[in-house]
């Protein structure tokens, strides 16, 4: 239910569970201490509002569905969505929001002017590139660890009527992994998505509108307002009886071969219920360095997405959890990231090659905004504490 009064809540000091939509893996909104749940598209529809010509300022507790449908009226649009728009704002901007359009603009995340956030102690504050940078380069991306994001304000671009698209087929996953490598070399791409489903292999990219096509590819052009639903449409929620484990692993462009083979010595992909997704992503030039957000330093990465549904078993969801193990170690030693809205263990020695000396850093700052009962179930808060222990 939302909360009136975040603030309070926050400032009451009791172990609290910060939650959107509730569409993160793992129980991360799950917990059995107090929730503050923000997520509200209907009650916050009326206080979504342009600022300026070419942004919006939206409360957390909204959908991307509610903004899009905001600014689609007036000619314009978020420069990426994820595929799937009912999640809340604040939810996505706490983990990073990737999506076909990532390969021209970066993370959603990316996207952020600033940030209402809350700390532990009822404060708000509004945190910028220029004003509380650091508390901006850790919250967004941070998994709610540094407090309650309760509004964001947002760049918008302007709505391009359509969008022409080419799909095309894989025979092999190793013919879609190189075609995956070409694509993120190219700079004449505006989006750029692709999948193994099913046993299918397929990608999709778009390109401007301008391009002139060849004969006998298959393009197609679509109303613009329907780019989110052309994605691969993963299910919401598994069947009964069976787990949604879901993991997504960023790692430089030019890295995805060894990780795919990771994958493919742990799992016979041709057998078992696994998705496979693949995007690319470009950071603008200017990109701040988000402390746990997927995408590290490089200027140009590619996302794997791995989505299972395994039988509710403690020996299904071991052997599952036994896969995502071997591919963090494999992103890590990659120079990647793992997407932490998915399901990870952060074994000790990986946290350092991940994010260096940050984790110590979230530990001193949750400690400084009186944060230590927020979300702290998660396993980055955990990793935090044991690294801060360390130094
Ligand atoms: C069907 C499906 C498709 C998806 N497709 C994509 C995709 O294409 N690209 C992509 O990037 N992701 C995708 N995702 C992942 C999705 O973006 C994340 O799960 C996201 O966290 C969902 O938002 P939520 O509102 O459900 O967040 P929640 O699960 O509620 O929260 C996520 C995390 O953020 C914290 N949090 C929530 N709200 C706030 C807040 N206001 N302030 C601070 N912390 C907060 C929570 O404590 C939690 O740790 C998909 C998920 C699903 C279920």
């Amino acid at each position: 239910m939302p909360t009136a009064f975040p603030s309070a809540v926050l400032g009451a000091g009791r172990p609290l569970t910060l939650r959107g939509a509730g569409h993160s893996c793992d129980g991360q909104t799950v917990a059995g201490n107090e929730l503050l749940v923000t997520y509200d598209p209907a009650g916050t529809e009326h206080q979504v509002r342009e600022v300026g010509e070419d942004a919006v300022e939206v409360p957390a507790g909204t959908s991307w569905r509610v903004v899009e449908r905001y600014l689609n009226a007036r000619g314009r649009t978020v420069p990426v969505l994820t595929d799937h728009l009912p999640v809340s704002v604040g939810g996505t901007l706490s983990v990073g929001g990737l999506g076909a359009t990532s390969l021209r603009y970066g993370m959603q995340v990316d996207q952020v002017e600033r940030i209402q956030l809350t700390d532990g102690a009822g404060v708000s504050r509004w945190c910028s590139r220029t004003e509380h940078s650091e508390l901006f380069r850790f919250a967004l991306g941070g998994l709610g660890t540094l407090g309650l994001i309760e509004r964001a304000v947002l760049r918008t671009v302007p709505l391009p009527r359509t969008l022409r698209l080419h799909r095309r087929s894989h025979p092999r996953l190793d013919d879609l992994v190189a075609y995956t490598e070409q694509i993120a070399a190219r700079d004449d791409v505006d989006s750029f998505c692709a999948s193994l489903r099913r046993g299918e292999l397929s990608s999709t990219i778009g390109l401007p509108d301008t391009f002139s096509r060849s004969g006998g590819d298959r393009w197609v052009t679509v109303r613009h307002t329907a780019r989110a639903e052309l994605a691969h449409g993963r299910p919401v929620a598994p069947p009964d009886g069976w787990v949604r484990m879901w993991s997504d692993y960023v790692v430089p462009a030019g890295r995805l071969a060894p990780l795919v083979g990771v994958l493919r010595s742990r799992v016979p992909l041709a057998r078992l219920p696994v998705m496979l997704y693949f995007l690319v992503l470009r950071r603008p030039a200017d990109a701040t360095a988000f402390a746990f957000a997927p995408i590290g330093a490089a200027e140009v990465s590619i996302g794997m997405g791995v989505y299972m549904s395994v039988r509710r078993t403690p020996a299904a969801v071991e052997s599952a959890r036994r896969v995502f193990g071997a591919l963090l170690e494999a992103c890590a030693e990659l120079g990647g990231r793992p997407y932490l809205y998915g399901v990870h263990d952060f074994e000790g020695s990986l946290v350092e090659p991940l994010y260096g000396p940050d984790p110590a850093r979230l530990a001193q700052l949750r400690s400084a905004y009186g944060l230590e009962h927020v979300n702290a179930h998660l396993p980055l808060v955990r990793a935090a504490v044991s690294a801060a222990g360390q130094r």
